[in-house]
């Protein structure tokens, strides 16, 4: 019989909290296996999935659960010397060297890993022509693991998983979700450390397009993929973005415009209780994500931090990930951003808290909030939609 083995990194496992990671991770891994065939059972620190039905599809839906470190694919055999013999006696090699390692996971079992080892090589010496045993840099690696549940599972290969923390432990947060690449890729890396994810969306409808929020909401459709689903509130800035473009000084447009989005974003927070503000932004790379532009904006949050992974990350390496989370292609599509419309020529590089709050005089900035989050619609994306 098949099975899979999940292996999840040791680190978090300590204290009160291996229990809760557990639970969770258990929890997602059922979620994500939605409409499949599949038994999941624990053995010894190591999940296993059996009585499934296709082995590849399964393997690339548990590919995208955080908190798994790898997997391999393995034959199922009862644990006693004889059925695990006759198993080795049918092995084919396809390279010309090769190595066996026996994992003796359950101590009770009579033969020693080493011993066991030799006696499987010997079998597969007997039953190949022209192969050799190489302990140090073998072709092709047969690996026995015995279990506690009476059972040996036998691979090849050990399959690299996404790692991270299963997504819930750290907690829940919002991302600041654009059109643009910066913030899926965001969302994708604090997901992978946990943390479970909202998304808010600022659009300019009539400026901005209807497609311009169809991509909005297939990108948040792919971060599924990695979220399980995902609560997209879109907020219109409309009315903000005319006042401040009515009011203020053009430079200073985006700084205000920012400070706005985040005040909205804190309170949609405090109302639904999430602990984090994501965003995409990475250090220099536009006006905006200056230093000193980032300490204005976020001065205007007084419960919630701002998490920002992109910060230390090249244009190049978010677009790797991107690509890899495949949300690269949707994000490219050209329909124009709220942050497009109304866009000054000269941008301050390096606003200063004060010249900022002078600006926001010139507004009723709670009239102005209350109204956007009066325009709040609320859309539930679900992975298998
Ligand atoms: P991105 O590629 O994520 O759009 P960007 O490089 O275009 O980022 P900015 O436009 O300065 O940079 O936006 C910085 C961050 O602010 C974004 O990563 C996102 O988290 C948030 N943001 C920008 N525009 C919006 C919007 N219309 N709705 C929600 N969040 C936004
Ligand atoms: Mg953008």
């Amino acid at each position: 019989m098949k099975a899979i083995l999940l292996r999840f990194g040791e680190l978090f496992l300590k204290g009160e909290n291996r229990h809760i990671f557990e639970t969770m991770l258990f929890n997602n891994i059922k979620k994500k296996l939605d409409g499949e065939k599949f038994k999941l059972s624990k053995t010894q620190g190591r999940l296993m999935i059996t009585e499934f039905d296709d082995t590849e599809r399964m393997v690339e839906k548990l590919k995208t659960v955080f908190g798994l470190h790898s997997l391999s694919v393995a034959d199922e055999i009862e644990a006693n010397e004889k059925d695990i013999c006759d198993y080795f006696r049918n092995i084919k090699l396809v390279e010309d060297t090769f190595k066996v390692e026996v994992n003796r996971g359950d101590k009770r079992f009579p033969i020693k890993s080493m011993i066991l080892a030799s006696k499987l090589g010997e079998i597969i010496l007997k039953n190949n022509n022209d192969v050799r045993v190489d302990l140090y840099t073998p072709e092709q690696k047969i690996m026995v693991d015995i279990r506690a549940n009476g059972k040996a599972y036998v691979y090849e290969r050990v399959i690299r998983c996404q790692g991270g923390l299963p997504l819930g432990t750290s907690g829940k947060a919002l991302l600041l979700l654009s059109g643009g690449i910066d913030s899926p890729v965001a969302g994708y890396l604090m997901a992978k450390r946990g943390l479970k994810l909202e998304a808010l969306h600022f659009h300019s409808y009539p400026y901005t397009s209807p497609e311009a929020k169809q991509k909005v909401i297939a990108l948040a459709k792919k971060l599924t993929n990695y979220n399980d689903e995902i609560k997209l509130h879109c907020v219109s800035f409309t009315k903000v973005q005319e006042a401040i473009h009515k009011n203020c000084l053009p430079e200073f447009m985006i700084t205000i415009m920012r400070r706005i989005m985040m005040r909205i974003a804190e309170k949609i927070c405090q109302r639904d209780g999430l602990g984090a503000i994501v965003t995409g932004e990475s250090l220099g790379q536009v006006a905006s994500q200056t230093m000193q532009s980032m300490t204005v904006t976020e001065n205007v949050l007084e419960k919630t931090p701002i998490f920002r992974p992109c910060i230390g990350m090249d244009k190049e390496d978010i677009i790797l990930v991107a690509k890899n989370i495949d949300t690269f292609e949707t994000s490219i599509l050209p329909y124009e951003d709220c942050c497009t419309v109304f866009l000054p020529k000269n941008p301050v590089i390096k606003p200063k808290l004060f010249q900022a709050e002078n600006e926001e005089k010139k507004l009723d900035l709670q009239k102005l909030i209350d109204e956007a989050l009066e325009s709040e619609e609320i859309i539930h994306i679900k992975a298998n939609d």
